[in-house]
């Protein structure tokens, strides 16, 4: 690997919350400090390309620095992979052979099917739903959004996931530009705990939603990073939330409803769903839109937000 430290990382020095730039360090270590290499190895599909580059190139160099908002408590790494850093984790670190098999393995979920059947019930006037899966993976989610009849759009930079969803009728994008004011529907799950800007990339989606489009985002629940960093240290839990590389944000379901007010976007909640809805829902329906828009799973937090009019 020929890339210099430069090239491959960015320093954030504002929030990427709220762009407050008072903060406070909660834990900073090199990335070569004895017992790191351990922690970042807790990444099991990180392939050969990946030890070399940490062996003899610039990534042992790196900076494992956690820092909390003093404005709105956000907690999340200050030196994070750039664009070309991030396309090689994807295409070259990160093993694709291995992750497939992963992603095969996932049982399917009927947690996604019934947000999607939701989401028919709630545009059912419409004639056309043009539904995009911002980050898409594998292609879980849109195959079951093809299947139920939405109009399906995945977002996503790798090409070769790409190649994966083509055969599946979902239309690949890779840039927004085109897309204003068109989606129904957003769903972005998983994604923004991976991300250098999540607050410019709402703003595009916010901007790519229909007026009366809604948009769904989910993140893993960090509401307890302060709590495991202090008692755990660099741990397997601790892991799950802010990791080397990939978890660079850790998101409260607070801090989330933040990064959509920010955007404009405004949170819903159940109320809004009853005075929305003229259809029926179910009692599978409701008792996950309670789930997700009241009382959030301790594993990942998510929300309903749609556009501030
Ligand atoms: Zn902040």
């Amino acid at each position: 690997m020929t890339i210099d430290k430069k090239a491959l990382v960015i320093n954030r020095e504002a929030c990427p919350v709220c762009q407050s730039k008072d903060r406070t360090v909660l834990f900073s270590s090199k990335h070569n400090s004895p017992g790191f290499l351990d922690f970042i190895k807790l990444e099991k599909y990180y392939g050969n390309s990946f030890y070399d580059g940490y062996n003899n190139g610039p990534l042992k160099d790196l900076l494992y620095n956690v820092a909390e908002c003093n404005n709105c408590h956000f907690v999340y790494l200050t030196e994070v992979l750039s664009d070309t850093g991030m396309g090689l984790l994807y295409n070259e670190w990160l093993d694709k052979e291995l992750l497939k098999v992963h992603y095969s393995k996932l049982p399917y979920s009927t947690y996604e099917e019934t947000i999607l059947s939701i989401i028919k019930k709630h545009f059912s006037k419409k004639e056309k739903i043009n539904l995009m899966d911002f980050g898409a993976g594998y292609g879980n989610f849109c195959s079951i959004a093809t299947k139920k009849g939405f109009n399906t759009y995945a977002f996503d930079l790798s090409a070769d996931k790409n190649d994966h969803m083509d055969s599946m009728g979902v239309t690949i994008i890779n840039n927004l530009e085109k897309f204003n004011n068109y989606f129904s529907f957003i769903w972005v799950n998983q994604v923004f705990e991976h991300v250098s800007d999540p607050l410019g990339i709402v703003k595009q989606l916010q901007q790519s939603l229909t007026d009366d489009g809604l948009i769904f985002i989910a993140v893993p629940d960090c509401s307890n990073v302060k709590k495991i960093l202090g008692e755990q240290g660099l741990s397997q839990d601790l892991f799950r939330l802010v990791s080397p590389h990939q978890h660079i944000n850790a998101f409260t379901n607070s801090t989330l409803k933040l990064l959509g007010t920010n955007a404009g976007l405004t949170p819903m909640g159940m109320a809004d769903f009853f005075q929305l809805y003229n259809t029926k829902l179910n009692f599978a329906e409701l008792k996950l839109l309670a789930k997700k828009t009241i009382k959030n799973s301790g594993f990942s937090t998510g929300i309903f937000f749609r556009k501030t009019s």
